[in-house]
């Protein structure tokens, strides 16, 4: 349940409610807005209180029923869009945001050469995996520590923040030492431990969706994060599992859009993970980024052939360059109309 309470209302009409919402056997979570206050009744109540009596309630203007499992992720809750500072740049406003680096941290070398690259072509965050979940266990597992330090060298030298994943409760204390945004990554989207542990860490974190999970289960997976104490949660598309055998993920575009529209949170696109190849990056970029994407993480190596892990989907330096000076595109007109197609 959302209590809207009204403009003119006192801090004691929204203690009384708070109070009544407690009394009822609801957790209440208060949303102190630019205009007015929201008081959200989470969880199912128990004790047979009506929460709708709470309408005449002094200061209440109206009691309405959430209608998504996910509330505090919902934009029924919160109109206006979540905007996530990660390291002194937000995520979820006005400008789109790029996050660029390797998969894999693989060497001091390597990281430094694509931090300064991707800087130098604007992107503003950089990524670089220290703990790898890959399929096989034989494969290259991440360097681990040393690469968190790398990251954190590479900050101090090119002032972007640092992105990497989280693969497990152990980590997060050492990980959240050396990175600004905290990525749980596709596989563990449905980790609820990891995210328990994570909703109460001071640093923001970005969402990916699980390769088989719907819409409403990522953001459900958010909720837990929001629910937990963290209000700062970026999702990330990165691609679903279907029949299709030529893209790695199907991308899926309409999940993003879908998403904005059900909540306030950013959302961002990974075309690398999204499509499996590097030829494909620029094109969904520029599609996610129509349909309403804040941003993008891509992949990008100073030598994607000699890469440790994911060398097909990653760009190289040059190729990164030219992505970001292409991404807006020349507006085309549309047939037999004066009017313009434009993908900003
Ligand atoms: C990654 O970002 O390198 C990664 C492993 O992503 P995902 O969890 O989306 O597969
Ligand atoms: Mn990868």
């Amino acid at each position: 349940m959302i209590i809207n309470m009204l403009e003119g209302a006192s801090e004691q009409h929204t203690r009384n409610v708070i109070e009544s919402v407690r009394s009822a056997g609801y957790q209440p979570h208060v949303i102190y807005g630019t205009e007015r206050t929201i008081v959200a009744a989470l969880g199912s109540g128990g004790n047979g209180v009506q929460l709708e009596a709470i309408e005449s309630a002094p200061g209440v203007e109206s009691v309405i029923a959430i209608a998504h499992p996910f509330k505090l992720a919902s934009r029924q809750l919160k109109p206006e869009r979540t905007v996530v500072n990660v390291g002194g740049v937000p995520v979820g406003g006005e400008e789109i945001v790029v996050i660029a680096g390797p998969c894999s941290v693989e060497s001091r070398e390597q990281l430094l050469a694509t931090a300064r690259a991707v800087k130098a072509a604007g992107a503003q965050l950089l990524r670089g995996g220290a703990y790898k979940p890959r399929t096989s266990p034989y494969d290259f597992q991440g360097l681990g520590e040393e690469a968190l330090h790398l990251l954190s060298e590479a900050r101090e030298e090119t002032g972007l923040p640092i992105v990497t994943e989280v693969l497990s409760t152990e980590d997060v204390d050492m990980i959240a030492e050396h990175a600004d945004l905290l990525q749980v990554g596709a596989r563990n989207m449905q980790n609820f431990a990891l995210l328990r542990r994570l909703a109460r860490m001071n640093r923001p974190i970005l969402l990916k969706r699980g390769p088989s999970a719907t819409v409403k289960e990522w953001l459900l997976a958010a909720e837990y994060l929001l629910v937990g104490g963290n209000p700062n949660v970026i999702l990330c598309e990165r691609g679903i599992k279907t029949f299709e055998t030529e893209t790695r993920n199907t991308l899926d575009l309409a999940a993003i859009a879908l998403t904005k529209e059900l909540s306030h949170l950013p959302v961002i696109a990974d075309p690398s993970h999204g499509t499996g190849r590097r030829s494909l990056i620029s094109a969904v970029s520029k599609a996610a980024i129509a349909v309403g994407a804040d941003g993008l993480i891509v992949e990008v190596h100073p030598c994607p052939e000699r890469a440790l892990s994911d060398g097909p989907q990653s760009l190289d330096l040059a190729g990164f360059a030219a992505m970001m000076r292409h991404l807006s595109g020349p507006p085309r007109a549309i047939a037999g109309s004066a009017v313009t197609f434009r993908t900003q």
